[in-house]
């Protein structure tokens, strides 16, 4: 009846007996005598069951020697008890669905949906998920014509565990904003960044209190060129508490270590491809790149001079205000009281505390804490190798500050902050589960270039790791036959991107 009336689309009204006004004759008309109403439709599930031929053979046969299934069937077929209690305990689990329940051909169904045997539940796993879509779509897929007691939870445990899935998976969204600790006083932190314009190499180094920043124009990036200009630096302002850099090559050098132990300032570095932790300089160089850039023609210099005399919104005072105490004199009509020295340094760390503040909620609205990540985890990490987009499974081995951590890959250790890793739900050993069929073998981790590597360290049970920092000053040598250059068609050379993703030792 039900069925029937399907294919009309009716609307029913109340209306009170006495706005009848045509007697309801039929409801007075009953039949006396009873009589069997032959009003059954019949309706084969098994025909609307979105399933090949060969496959809906052999599940009827797996369901044929389920013994569980088996029992199901003689339930459903004799009647249910009127207590859960009294049915086997493998079959509990239906009894809340036991009106839904029927048999048709051999299968049992649960409404529209086919129920599984345990031994093609695997199976059926791997067929929702063929196309590697995600897990709402898999369940919707799953919900629509199959059925066993605790599908959901198997299909998310098995989709969590999938080896492409997990090596082929989004970015993390950002992390929120840490703001930097703001120095007490001019000089305290600085931060130091390279960068290359034109072919030119340039260094900025970054007063984090003021934001005054010097530019220096490098012939190369050694460490002793570094040194070498940092050192005048130092001259002019005086030796900084915090230096904070990247970990590039120049920097991890036994010779920077040693220039940051004679000078006595405490060197800090960023995780690898976490640019933001030395936001500072980072900032620095692209407002130092597009100076450099739009005054090509120009004078630099005289655009350096200006920039650090032009205030900022959000303070109200220039960085030169706030490095140098006054304004330096610039090509403008400036009047000599202007240039006087004249900054209340409690001010201007109040306002820049208030703009951290505000940049911070700004920033936050988009970004979410990861869970800390445990020794001994597994993460899936990504290689900072030029089109290297899979996560590769790892170990962590240790945690290093509040983001960072070290793990361990394919033998090797590395240096990571949280926002890439993500942690797993696979096992640690590198073997798929057999259970998977879309658990291929994992492909090795892309040949290193030779000037530009994710350089590592072999893995040791360090008794202690010691800060040395024993990384070649000049670009890593090439450890592997790729000298050879990689040329096109055409026949031009292709050269290896430079990376910063450099060798881990350290012991804090
Ligand atoms: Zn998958």
């Amino acid at each position: 009846m039900m069925l029937r009336i399907e294919n009309y689309n009716i609307t029913v009204h109340y209306k009170k007996g006495k706005e009848m006004h045509l007697a309801d004759t039929l409801s007075r008309a009953y039949i006396n005598a009873p009589s069997r109403q032959e009003d059954f439709e019949f309706v084969n599930m098994v025909s609307f069951l979105p399933i090949r031929e060969e496959r809906l053979a052999k599940l009827k046969v797996r369901t044929e020697n389920d013994e569980n299934l088996q029992l199901l069937k003689t339930t459903i077929m004799t009647g249910w008890p009127d207590d859960r209690n009294d049915l086997p305990a493998t079959l509990t689990p239906y009894f809340h669905f036991r009106d839904e329940m029927t048999v048709q051909d051999g299968l049992i169904f649960k409404g529209e949906r086919v129920v599984v045997p345990e031994s093609m539940r695997g199976e059926m796993k791997t067929a929702v998920h063929s196309t590697h879509s995600g897990i709402d779509g898999c369940l919707k897929r799953a919900r629509e014509c199959l059925f066993w007691p605790g599908m959901s939870g198997d299909i998310k445990n098995f989709i969590s565990t999938c080896e492409t899935c997990n090596t082929y998976q989004s970015a993390n969204q950002p992390e929120t904003l840490m703001p930097h600790e703001l120095p007490s006083r001019q000089w305290e932190k600085v931060g130091v960044d390279l960068f290359e314009l034109d072919g030119k190499d340039y260094m900025v180094t970054t007063d984090y209190f003021s934001n005054f920043w010097e530019i220096d124009r490098l012939e190369n990036t050694t460490s002793s060129t570094v040194i070498k200009k940092l050192k005048a630096h130092i001259a002019r302002y005086g030796s900084p508490c915090i230096l904070v850099s990247d970990n590039g090559p120049q920097f991890t050098s036994e010779n920077f270590q040693e220039f940051a132990r004679s000078f006595d300032f405490e060197h800090r570095t960023s995780s690898p491809y976490n640019s933001k932790a030395n936001g500072k300089a980072e900032s620095s160089v692209k407002t130092a790149k597009a100076l450099l850039r739009k005054n090509k023609e120009g004078d630099q210099f005289l655009a350096l001079l200006n920039y650090g005399n032009t205030p900022s919104q959000a303070t109200g005072t220039s960085p030169a205000q706030r490095f140098f105490n006054r304004r330096t004199r610039t090509l403008l009509p400036t009047t000599a009281t202007l240039l006087k020295p004249k900054v209340d340094l409690d001010t201007e760390k109040k306002k820049l505390r208030a703009h951290q503040k505000k940049q911070k909620t700004n920033f936050d609205k988009g970004a979410k804490d990861l869970p800390h990540l445990e020794e001994g985890d597994t993460v899936r990490m990504q290689y900072f190798t030029l089109g290297h987009k899979k996560w590769t499974k790892a170990v962590v081995t240790k945690r290093l500050d509040d983001r960072s951590y070290e793990i361990q890959a394919n033998g090797s250790l590395y240096r990571r902050n949280r926002v890439h890793l993500k942690k797993t739900a696979e096992s640690a050993s590198p073997e798929p589960s057999a259970d998977s069929a879309c658990n291929r073998p994992q492909q090795p981790p892309p040949t290193p270039c030779p000037t530009a590597t994710e350089t590592t360290t072999t893995p040791q049970p360090p008794a202690k790791m010691t800060p040395q920092r024993h990384q070649p000053e000049a670009p890593v040598k090439p450890s592997s036959p790729s000298k050879i250059p990689v040329s096109t068609r055409s026949g031009r050379t292709v050269k290896c991107p430079k990376m910063k993703d450099f060798v881990y030792i350290a012991d804090k």
